[in-house]
């Protein structure tokens, strides 16, 4: 049994009654037995410039924000940790109201606004320079609890810091190859950041796990655990642990018995995967002999080989806003169509949908927060095609990029959030606008224009569906934002993931009658949420009439050897009766048992 090299923490020295099981969210499936790098947030870089005196209401107002924020994330971590009971959680309560109170009216915030105002100084060099002056104040006085309270402060500070720069995390690009991530929050931007092979799991005490950092886990095949708040205080740098992403259990101080017995689970587990890549190359194709795409969601050009090792037939979903995140600029037209153009060269000859920018909400780019805003419900705010609307010449930029990029290989153009037919009206105008500007440019492009569609991911576009027929080339469904609209149940918050369900009846109706509509009208449909990766769901969305199906690599030899058991004349069948069922725990049953029959 191979066992990580030892550092802090080694087997022989724990007693098995040290043994403990952390639970959380089990976002991305896997079993990693490694060593704990627990994130490191002391660091802020701190830019210092002086505000001119009218800049100064909105350095205070900026300030404010950072507060705000600060507290938010603060109560968001204790209502996190009251789930999980004891005394434990009961002193990370007290200790987090305490830092919620060191940033109402207390000395820290005071002190910052005084500087913004008397010395000029930006918010972050602001609450730096306050916290250096308590510190060495404290410094001077040897008392324990005031060295606590100091540390405090200083912690308080850091995390006001990180807000008002809009930096999560830079720590991790430090950590040892080959570590396990515990961090209070992993954001999508970050996921983009990792390193191949880096970091081979991840434990976060917040996120939900239908939210884009479970994805991107998911799809780059990182084992990872989410809404885990114990974690923060369980685990300590070094720390020998067993993290099961698929069950959302994180194993403290195992004993010889655990590592013994998760050695094993991860041998069958590689053993099934390598089982499961005969089947790359078989055609996709039901017993009846009905084909099935299967295309692959990417973030992120180092996602293409996995999509392709794994048999993608095209890439379904391509998410644009990552090319936008951990960048401090707008990439312009050029490098859009370079990184676009080598994506689309690299799956030779095979399809690209594209889809335009869909940052806001969890999804966050520096470069485009003016526009942004924090407003008070980002998943409900500017984001998608209505930001690309309001601000066209983003729109141009892209849709001119990809209109070039369409000369290496048949592509198409997919817009995000759509509520309405005027918007993609809109879109289209301004799509054939940026084609007749290319030409006159001298590019060439094609004649007839790549398809241009719509994302059907909000229940109203979906109960529209005849009216963005008469503007959309194809549709894609996304099933995440769908679920999270339809139940009005956030994705991305632990706190209640337990009541995201894409079974809802209601869910189910929207996607059955959307691809009916557009199957009437032999508009091309398909599925590109998160369900679309899960085979549990395979025989209802044949049944369905689906042949489309786009989902992260990782899930399309799953979904390749279940639709390979299947007969469409079954599925039908059998998704009529699951559409009679209201109650979807017994729709999930009836679905486990047309998988066992098949
Ligand atoms: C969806 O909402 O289902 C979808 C595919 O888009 P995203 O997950 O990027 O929001
Ligand atoms: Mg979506």
């Amino acid at each position: 049994m191979q066992v990580p090299p030892k550092d802090q923490t080694t087997i022989d020295d724990q007693s098995p009654s040290d043994r403990r099981v952390i639970t959380g969210l089990g976002a991305s499936g896997g079993i990693v037995i490694g060593r704990a790098f627990v994130m490191d947030r002391q660091y802020v870089d701190v830019s210092r410039t002086r505000i001119d005196a009218a800049a100064i209401p909105t350095e205070t107002e900026r300030l404010h924000k950072g507060v705000s924020e600060s507290i938010e994330q603060l109560k968001r971590l204790k209502s996190q940790s009251a789930n999980v009971g004891g005394a434990a959680s009961e002193e990370l309560g007290f200790l987090l109201d305490a830092y919620v109170h060191m940033l109402t009216q207390s000395r820290l915030v005071r002190g910052a606004e005084e500087l913004i105002q008397t010395r000029h100084m930006n918010a972050v060099h602001a609450v730096s320079e306050v916290i250096d002056a308590i510190a060495t104040q404290f410094s001077g006085i040897d008392d324990r609890y005031i060295a606590a309270r100091a540390s405090d402060i200083r912690e308080v500070g850091l995390r006001l810091m990180r807000c008002l720069i809009g930096e999560t995390d830079r720590a991790f690009e430090t950590a040892p190859k080959g570590a396990i991530l515990i961090a209070e929050e992993v954001s999508p931007a970050d996921m983009a950041r990792l390193q191949p092979g880096q970091i081979t799991a991840f434990v976060t005490a917040l996120g939900g796990a239908e939210g884009h950092t479970a994805i991107m886990a998911r799809s780059l095949g990182i084992p990872a655990i989410l809404g885990a708040a114990d974690i923060i205080r369980g685990v300590s740098g070094g720390d020998l642990i067993i993290v099961d992403g698929g069950r959302g259990e994180v194993i403290l101080r195992p004993t010889e018995d655990d590592l013994a017995h998760y050695s094993q689970r991860r041998e069958d587990w590689r053993a099934a995967r390598a089982k499961l890549a005969s089947l790359r190359d078989v055609p996709s194709a039901t017993r009846d002999g009905v084909e099935i795409d299967l295309h692959a969601n990417i973030e992120l050009p180092i996602e293409l080989s996995a999509a392709l090792e794994n048999g993608a037939t095209g890439i379904g979903l391509l998410r644009s806003e990552f090319m936008f995140m951990n960048k401090d600029y707008l990439p312009d037209e050029d490098e859009q169509y370079a990184e676009l153009a080598d994506i689309v060269t690299r799956m030779n000859g095979k399809p690209v949908t594209i889809r335009t920018l869909d940052i806001g909400g969890e999804k966050l780019a520096v470069s485009l927060q003016a526009e942004i805003g924090s407003g008070p419900n980002p998943a409900l705010g500017l984001r998608g095609i209505r930001l690309s609307l309001r601000k066209p010449e983003l729109l141009e930029a892209q849709m001119a990029a990809i209109l070039r990029a369409s000369l290496h290989g048949p592509i198409r153009v997919l817009i995000p959030m759509v509520v309405s037919v005027h918007e993609m009206s809109r879109a289209r105008q301004i799509y054939e606008a940026v084609a007749r500007r290319l030409r006159k440019e001298g590019h060439a492009i094609p004649d007839v224009l790549p398809p241009l569609g719509a994302m059907i991911e909000i229940p109203a576009a979906a109960l529209a569906i005849d009216a963005l027929a008469r503007e959309s080339d194809f549709f894609a469904i996304g099933t995440n934002d769908l679920t999270q609209y339809t139940l009005a149940i956030d994705r991305t918050d632990d706190q209640v993931a337990g009541l995201y369900d894409p079974l809802h009846p209601s869910v189910l109706r929207l996607i059955r009658d959307v691809i009916k509509s557009s199957r009437d009208r032999d508009i091309p449909i398909s599925v590109c949420g998160e369900m679309a990766g899960d085979p549990r769901y395979t025989p209802l969305f044949l049944g369905f009439g689906l042949r489309n199906l786009s989902m992260s690599p990782v899930s399309l030899l799953p979904v390749k050897q279940r639709l390979r058991r299947l007969d469409t004349r079954n599925t039908e069948h059998q998704a009529a009766r699951v559409m009679e069922q209201w109650d979807s725990a017994r729709i999930a049953m009836m679905l486990d048992d047309f998988n066992d029959l098949a």
